[in-house]
């Protein structure tokens, strides 16, 4: 049982992660390996050295559930403005958790998210769903939203590119769908990857399945180039994505499943 949680960043007045005005709390350490993760400081669930302009530092500090949580809730007089521009029937903001995987640090998390419940404080979870269903079955407790990546859908795709189990991930997902939570797709098109036709048409028909309130698809944009640097490694080269490719998805998606995305600047 670990008492301090591992965290890059305590990231306030986040527009992005979630309906309203959010603090967002970056968990370090993933189930999965994407190739093209734009958090390279989150993957891998240790403190890590980083040098940026010739200084050096450490991606990663270890906070008690306390310490977290009085964090947050010196931006608590944000979370109840309105978002009158939220399209997800949720008014207010709140605290969003990312990563890496935020739901594998459980330990801390699990008190942590209960905490803010007792405060009433709206929880979002963006999370990469492999992960142990007792822990899923836990959070569904408290979590008003979750963010849900759909990445590859094929199991042997699915096992040698990220390294996740695709049985554990569509069992989750009937979890959490039959718990009848909110929750958004995010779909990250990434050339060579997530773009080809046969993960398309499985993406359509998951998409059929399940009919979450909101799908989002979002364009690889190489944001993590200074931080893979700053750990002394590469980042993969990727296909690159267009615009147009972006509007043919989308475009794709509407037409074979009848349901419309929204093309994401995150
Ligand atoms: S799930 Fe997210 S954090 Fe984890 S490796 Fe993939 S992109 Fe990176």
């Amino acid at each position: 049982m670990n008492d301090k949680a591992l965290v890059t960043n305590i990231q306030r007045f986040s527009l992005h992660d979630g309906p309203g005005i959010r603090t967002t709390v970056f968990l370090k350490g993933c189930s999965i390996h994407c190739p093209w993760c734009e958090n390279p400081e989150n993957l891998l669930p240790y403190p890590e050295e980083y040098v940026k302009d010739g200084k050096k530092g450490i991606y990663g500090e270890y906070l008690s559930c306390d310490e977290i949580y009085s964090e947050i809730i010196k931006d608590r007089i944000f979370y109840d403005q309105p978002d009158e521009s939220s399209e997800l029937g949720v008014q207010r903001g709140g605290v969003t958790f990312s990563g890496g995987e935020p739901l594998l640090q459980f330990d801390v998390l699990g008190p942590l998210l209960a905490k803010l419940k007792d405060e009433n404080i709206h929880i979002c979870v963006e999370t990469c769903l492999f992960v142990p269903e007792d822990k899923l079955s836990i959070a569904l407790k408290y979590v008003d939203l979750f963010y849900v990546d759909v990445k590859i859908l094929n199991g042997d795709k699915c096992k040698n590119v990220l390294g996740g189990n695709l049985k554990q991930y569509m069992s989750n997902l009937d979890f959490l769908f039959a718990a009848q939570k909110s929750v958004v797709f995010r779909i990250p098109i990434i050339g060579g990857f997530t773009d080809f036709s046969e993960n398309v048409t499985q993406i359509v028909r998951l998409l059929k399945k399940y009919n979450p309130i909101k799908v989002e698809i979002i364009k690889e944009h190489n944001l993590g180039k200074n931080k893979y640097h700053s750990l002394g490694k590469e980042p993969l080269e990727l296909n690159k994505i267009t615009d147009e490719d972006m509007k043919h998805i989308k475009d794709e998606i509407l037409t074979l499943s009848g349901i419309t995305v929204e093309i994401c600047k995150v």
